[in-house]
């Protein structure tokens, strides 16, 4: 079968592995669909590490995954064969503390689909075939798109991040980037209620596009600096703030610009770097991690198969897995595309 398989930094081969076996119990053989290319494939395919995950072996990219049921082992009985599924790459352990306190995400065991941080590496799912946990698999109707199903992933992680923020029904809410993360978090946040949301970016593509999807303003983080740094006046502007730049300056103006006694969740992955601890503290802002999901998945899935939320305009490219190479050059030029998916 092929794979789209990391040796090195920029150095992605398509490679022909052996097909996996048949599915045991309670297992299910997918066939890939479609598979979105996130920015933590493109950290690993430019740096051979993400944050202080460092590659150390050969690995298969990818954990945004849909395809068609081909085969189900013994006891399978939520989905057959033909069936069209997303397919969630958290396999939480569910029996360790922070299982058991009802945080899967931060499983202390957790396997995760094309992931560098346990050794050995648990491989990504762009390959033709995967054989995975019946529990993974969430149905969707025959007439979904494999890329929007696909999208389950990252808009679960945006859930979650929303979750994290607590309630945002009449709050004025900062995205600080807009990458599909930043753009998915807009969509969630205006379903939850936001009052108003403000973007921001380098690129105007990026932030073309998030007016498209709704934001209420949008601002160019280096030709409009001044207005950016406005925001930290009389005490911060905004009640809520997400950083999905992963970046120190994105991460400085969610801080800086949230208003005292807000919060900023930092959803975007970044090296370890200094923050504004004083801005924090004297204005009693709550600066809190989101990372992953849990039960989100299957909402992010729900909402997905009944076009609830509508993520046709962040699909802007897909590449079969044999142009793997020029997939994520695509995906890694920001001004050109949003969410860019390998098919078959
Ligand atoms: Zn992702
Ligand atoms: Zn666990």
């Amino acid at each position: 079968m092929k794979s789209a398989m990391l040796y090195g930094a920029k150095d992605l081969r398509i490679v022909d592995l052996p097909e996996p076996s048949a599915p045991g119990p309670g297992q299910v053989r997918v066939r890939f669909g479609a598979g979105g290319i996130c920015g933590s494939d493109l950290s690993y395919f430019a740096k051979f590490k993400v944050g202080d995950f460092a590659v150390r072996e050969p690995m298969i990219l990818g954990h945004e995954v849909a395809g068609e049921v081909a085969e189900t082992g013994a006891g399978v009985t939520r989905v057959k064969a033909g069936d069209r599924v997303a397919v969630n790459p958290n396999q939480p352990c569910r029996v360790c503390r922070t299982c058991v306190a009802g945080r899967g995400n931060l499983c202390m065991k957790m396997n995760f689909f094309g992931s560098a941080a346990v050794h050995p590496h648990i491989q990504g799912v762009f390959r033709e075939s995967l054989v995975v946990p019946e529990e993974l698999c969430h149905k969707v109707p025959g007439s979904t798109d494999f890329r929007v199903a696909a999208m389950a992933e990252p808009l679960a992680v945006t859930m979650h991040a929303v979750n994290r923020a607590g309630p945002l029904i009449g709050r004025h809410v900062l995205i600080t980037g807009c990458g599909p993360i930043g753009a998915l978090t807009l969509m969630v946040a205006r379903r939850a209620g936001a009052a108003t949301v403000t973007v921001t970016d380098l690129a105007d593509g990026a932030l073309e596009r998030a007016r498209a999807l709704g934001a209420d303003a949008t601002v160019n983080s280096a030709s409009e600096a001044e207005r950016v740094t406005s925001w930290a006046e009389n005490k911060g502007t905004f009640d809520v703030a997400f950083e999905c730049s992963g970046s120190m300056a994105g991460m400085h103006t969610a801080i800086l610009s949230t208003a005292s006694g807000g919060r900023v969740v930092q959803v975007g992955m970044m090296g370890d770097t200094p923050v504004p601890i004083n801005r924090l503290m004297s204005r009693e802002v709550d600066f809190i991690g989101a990372f992953r999901f849990d039960a989100e998945y299957a909402w992010a899935v729900r909402d997905l198969a009944a076009g609830a939320i509508d993520v046709s305009p962040l699909l802007t490219h897909s590449f079969p897995m044999a142009e793997a190479g020029a997939a994520f050059a695509v995906a890694a030029d920001r001004a050109v595309s949003m969410k860019v998916h390998l098919t078959l």
